[in-house]
């Protein structure tokens, strides 16, 4: 494989396949670096029902398997390797990956987000077995049994009231008295008699005989413990960007977000950030999807302002 290319997007979720498509259609060649199967997030989703264009939704995983064919249809090349490194001398990039070294002129970094830990005894033990990050891939496996979904934003809200689909028994568990989710949201999980809430109060540990039986509590106001029976935890307290390769290069947020300006460059001329992974992202397939394209349009006027 040749290790130079004009353009290099690190990451194949929706804003790095879209990119891609942008790119190979332009003909400037580039290069995809995916540590996994491309896909992101969103593969997890059993139903996007909010992407244009697909009034009936589709599959999370089907709609990126057609966002790749398109993109590889056109010419872009995707290789499998983790990014350890990306650094600039000039107009030229370095990209380093666990496997090879490439350069380019222009760099789109979409490497997107992963789920918060909540960093307690169990939750490791016992992942894929009760413990989860995502009720709407794992949902189903928990009908009629006591689910928990822990946080308090918009994330733990819609799991909560997805998850009424299938049980009756539901507790969202959240570490203040105010809930952070947008007031809709709350207003329907208010609402609803299979969710009750569990505030002011943190997991300490997850426990179980070979699956989740039980949560350990404790109430930060009172510090009162307690246990609570319970079949799933669902773990919903936000998303960590995929930016530890990038510090000290880039300027990132105090959360470790891409600082990017309305033309989504960075703090380095030629690199951009695309997607979940820049600071104020909305977390949308559709608005990753335009940043992805929005980068690879004015990645290409900038290879081009070089010549
Ligand atoms: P979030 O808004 O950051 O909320 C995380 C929740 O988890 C907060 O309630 C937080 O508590 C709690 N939390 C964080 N760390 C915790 C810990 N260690 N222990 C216990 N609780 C903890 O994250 P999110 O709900 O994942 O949403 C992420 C973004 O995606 C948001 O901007 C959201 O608006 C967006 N989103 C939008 C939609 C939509 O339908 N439009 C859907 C999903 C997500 P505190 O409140 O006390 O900080």
């Amino acid at each position: 494989m040749d290790n130079n290319h004009e353009l290099i997007i690190i990451g194949g979720g929706p804003a790095g396949l879209a990119a891609g498509i942008y790119a190979a259609r332009a003909r400037i060649s580039t290069l995809l670096i995916e540590k996994g199967l491309p896909g992101g997030q969103i593969v997890n989703a059993e139903l996007v029902e909010n992407y244009p264009g697909f009034p009936n939704g589709i599959s999370g995983a089907e709609l990126v398997s057609l966002m790749e064919m398109q993109a590889v249809k056109y010419g872009l090349e995707i290789t499998m390797a983790e990014v350890a490194g990306v650094s600039a001398n000039g107009t030229d990039k370095f990209i380093k990956t666990d496997r090879d070294e490439y350069n380019a002129k222009a760099v789109i970094i979409a490497s997107g987000s992963e789920y918060a830990r909540l960093n307690v005894r169990g939750e490791d033990e016992f992942r894929g077995k009760g413990v989860s990050y995502c009720a709407t891939c794992d949902g189903a496996f928990f009908r009629d049994k006591a689910v928990a979904v822990i946080g308090g934003g918009d994330v733990a809200l819609n799991d909560a009231l997805f998850l009424t689909r299938f049980t009756s028994n539901v507790k969202v568990i959240h570490r203040r008295d105010q809930l952070r989710a947008t007031k809709i949201l709350q207003e329907r999980a208010f609402a609803e008699p299979s969710i009750g809430f569990i505030w002011d109060t943190v997991v300490e540990a997850i426990s179980g005989e070979g699956h989740v039986d039980r949560l350990q509590l404790r109430n930060v106001k009172t510090g009162a413990k307690s246990a609570l029976e319970t079949y799933g935890v669902f773990i919903a307290v936000g998303f960590r960007p995929n930016t530890g390769y990038l510090s000290g290069f880039l300027s990132l947020s105090p959360e470790g977000f891409v600082v990017v300006n309305s033309r989504l460059e960075t703090s380095v001329s030629g690199i951009f950030a695309a997607g979940d992974i820049r600071v104020g992202s909305p977390r949308q397939v559709v608005t990753a999807v335009g940043d992805g394209a929005t980068a690879a349009i004015l990645a290409q006027d900038y290879i081009l302002s070089l010549v």
